[in-house]
């Protein structure tokens, strides 16, 4: 459930409080306001139409796709210019009359696709999974396809993973609220909203989820991967509770995983991001220092994690007022291979990648600065 507030009011209503429409199931604080919905607002006309679509959430999750999907073809007009797309090789959408997307690691004249076709296979892969009974990994990995590319394996990023998000959403809202694969989309519908900033409606449907997990006794990792996102929002929202959260998930799966797991490291990597995001520089740097080695060992150089766990180690060198001469240079020399492996990995429109080369500017402007301020001393000793 992601409708948590009466659709006149706005009341919050969590996952249970209020009423519903008996037909179509939208959700209201109270019958004041059904009454007011129904006699003013339209819902006379638009009830039929809701309980026809599958109910209220079903109906909002298709609005929100329709939404996110001109959202993403728009802002990828420019770059999808003269191309077709790679699964149903046209231009256009035969059906839906969309514009074709790509915001992934893929370049030149490949990874061009409509959402609908990408979201199509997405769904197609899963159900095999689901009707042959596959294992839980090889379900895990088609799932991935709801929001990474599997040409060049890398996440879609921007409003292209909000898009598919809400493609996922769509797809899987009308199981039972027990059905995993209903929560794990909810996940993905999460992760997306926040890949397009829209923290708040991401906040929203982490809170439910997170109710949700709890109250289905779902498993400490899930319940751990779900707060993960939640810090993240609450930090992209500079509210205070982020920093506990993310230490919290990070001894979480250290206790319940060990060190060398990718998720053990990636919570450690969102603690100590968010320590230098408030100048804790002397809590971050140990943490990172731990944790890189391992890193490079278990998930490799050439790791998305691996590359934001050394950019947050070179951040905190050349941001940390004491910084040395020494430090400004490994700054230096540490951001420009970075800069190098997450173009070649990434490419070079990806957040991470742009990101990376903001701080390169930083960093070598803080040793240009230094280098002045060392010629200036030597000057006045001669
Ligand atoms: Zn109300
Ligand atoms: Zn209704
Ligand atoms: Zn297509
Ligand atoms: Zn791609």
């Amino acid at each position: 459930m992601i409708l948590t507030q009466c659709a006149v009011c706005a009341t919050e209503l969590g996952l249970s409080l209020g009423k519903k429409c008996g037909r179509c199931s939208t959700r209201y604080c109270g019958p004041e306001c059904q009454k007011q919905h129904w006699e003013g607002g339209g819902h006379d006309k638009l009830c039929k139409l809701i309980k026809k679509a599958g109910g209220a959430e079903q109906y909002n999750a298709n609005e929100k796709y329709t939404e996110a999907v001109a959202v993403a073809a728009e802002a990828c007009a420019e770059d999808t210019k003269g191309q077709t797309c790679y699964i149903c090789t046209q231009a256009l959408h035969w059906k839906t009359k969309e514009g074709l997307v790509r915001m992934c690691a893929c370049r030149g004249t490949a990874g061009f696709a409509h959402v609908s076709c990408l979201a199509e296979q997405a769904k197609i892969l899963v159900a095999e999974a689901e009707e042959n009974n596959l294992d839980l990994k090889v379900k895990n990995e088609r799932f991935e396809r709801w929001c990474e590319c599997s040409l060049c394996e890398q996440m879609y990023h921007g409003v292209v993973r909000c898009a598919m998000g809400w493609a996922c959403w769509k797809t899987y809202v009308g199981r039972p609220e027990t059905d995993d694969v209903r929560l794990v989309a909810m996940n993905v519908l999460a992760g997306g909203l926040h890949k397009a900033e829209h923290n708040e409606d991401a906040l929203s449907v982490q809170e439910a989820e997170l109710a949700m997990a709890r109250r289905l006794g779902g498993s400490a990792e899930h319940i751990l991967a779900v707060q993960t996102n939640l810090a993240t929002t609450y930090e992209a929202l500079g509210r205070p509770e982020a920093l506990q959260v993310k230490r919290d998930v990070y001894y979480g799966y250290l206790k319940l995983q060990g060190d060398e797991y990718e998720h053990t490291l990636i919570a450690a990597n969102n603690y100590a991001s968010h320590l230098n995001i408030l100048e804790r520089f002397e809590e971050a740097k140990p943490l990172l220092l731990k944790i890189i080695p391992v890193a490079r060992r278990v998930l490799g150089d050439n790791d998305e994690n691996t590359i934001r766990m050394r950019w947050n180690y070179a951040d905190a060198l050349y941001e940390y007022p004491g910084a040395t001469l020494d430090d400004l240079r490994e700054a230096v020399e540490t951001l420009e291979e970075l800069t190098r492996t997450a173009r070649r990995v990434l490419g070079g429109a990806h957040p991470l990648a742009v990101d990376i080369v903001h701080s390169l500017q930083k960093a070598r402007a803080a040793l240009a600065a230094r280098d002045v301020e060392a010629l200036r001393v030597g000057a006045m000793r001669v």
